[in-house]
């Protein structure tokens, strides 16, 4: 059956879209080439083969097919490897795709494990989920998706491992494949919350979650990206639930940190468009300017912002204002994006152009340069049309 699986993979995707989820591939000649993940590669050794779907480090000399890529960036099996990439990529298992052809790929309850560190920790992982309490939401709408997303109370007695999660509201921490990587505690207690307590603490991890290598109801939001082609991306694990509970699936949070390019990547193969649904703060405008950077680092990336009133986040102004609340907010403010978007490449167009005529001597050189300036009329009309238009409406 991975036989099947494998051969269906193969059929699917390319290595050099596997690999360009990881990191940034250029053309060099007949390669692609990129920073090795390997080892700590400062000028890119990695070749990536196209003909012959292999790929080679000169530097570290880890080579091998697509399979082995994600095995050795996800630090794991053959099989766990199949089932990344056909989770990722939306290819059913052969029995899968009989049975029900609509449906993802199930997470086996096994998952052969090659380091037993990991499996130690995982099952330790599972004895703790078992000992949370189920957590009832303020509002019943919510009740729904806090069960499927686990969330649970811990007990004040818990193992030493977890010590820093007793009491608290613990949101189980499942990557793409489902795998139990960690949890995130939030504080519940009541009264005013002690300067020194923090608003949260998350599990120790070990490898298996790293805060800016993950991303939060990815799992869950992954059909939901793919059909709807872009992702809401939120602050926090309550916004996120809060967005799937609203009907907006295609929905992840980042958790507590700055967005990274490893958390674009883990978004680049299920799309390119990203919404981010900002708190109207400090941090959140220090992000915005983050992103900008990483918007421009990045090709083919589309990067919009919809930005709440001010002192809401996303869990906020859906208990607020609803799902008409909301979708108005989403709707005014992707309006907004489009033109900021369009007004930045306009403007590195026409300095692209100006730095030319600046360099042009004759009339003969400057006439062509100045007819490439867009028009007045064409700038207004394609307003307009962004005006018009609403692409995540
Ligand atoms: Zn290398």
């Amino acid at each position: 059956m991975t036989d099947g699986l494998k051969e269906r993979i193969l059929r699917s995707v390319t290595l050099e879209r596997v690999v360009g989820a990881y990191l940034t591939l250029t053309r060099r000649g007949s390669a692609l080439v990129g920073l090795c993940p390997f080892h700590d590669d400062r000028h890119p050794s990695l070749s990536v083969h196209v003909g012959k779907q292999l790929y080679k480090c000169f530097a570290c000399d880890a080579g091998g097919d697509l399979f082995s890529f994600v095995m050795r960036m996800e630090n794991c099996s053959f099989p766990e490897a199949l089932r990344i990439l056909a989770h990722r990529y939306g290819i059913l298992s052969g029995e899968e795709a009989v049975r029900n052809p609509m449906k993802d790929l199930p997470t086996p309850k096994k998952v052969p494990v090659i380091n037993s560190q990991f499996s130690i920790i995982e099952r330790e992982h599972a004895r703790f989920l078992s000992m949370l309490s189920p957590f009832l939401p303020a509002m019943d709408v919510l009740g729904d998706t806090y069960r499927r997303f686990e969330v649970g109370v811990a007990p004040v007695q818990v193992p030493f491992a977890y010590d820093k999660l007793g009491g608290r509201l613990v949101f189980p921490l499942r990557n793409e494949t489902g795998k139990l990587c960690g949890f995130a505690g939030r504080w519940i207690g009541v009264g005013e919350r002690p300067a020194d307590v923090p608003k949260y603490y998350n599990s120790p991890t070990s490898g298996l979650y790293v805060k800016s290598r993950f991303l939060y109801a990815l799992r869950e939001a992954a059909d939901g990206i793919r059909s709807h082609g872009f992702v809401y991306i939120t602050e926090g694990y309550k916004d996120a639930l809060a967005m799937h509970a609203a009907g907006f699936s295609n929905t992840v949070a980042i958790c507590g940190v700055a967005f990274t390019e490893e958390h674009a990547g883990l978004l680049a193969p299920y799309t390119r468009r990203l919404v981010f649904l900002l708190d109207a703060d400090p941090a959140g405008e220090d992000s915005m300017a983050r992103l900008s950077a990483l918007w421009n680092g990045r090709e083919r990336m589309e990067v919009s912002r919809a930005q709440l009133p001010y002192g809401e986040d996303p869990d906020s102004l859906l208990a607020h204002r609803g799902l008409g609340g909301m979708r108005e907010v989403i709707r005014r403010c992707t309006r907004v994006a489009r033109l900021e978007t369009y007004e930045r490449l306009l403007r590195s167009e026409s300095l692209l152009i100006l730095e030319q005529l600046r360099l042009a001597l004759t009339v003969e050189e400057r006439m062509p340069l100045l007819r490439t300036l867009s028009t007045l009329k064409k700038r207004e009309s394609r307003v307009s049309l962004i005006l018009r238009r609403n692409v995540f409406c």
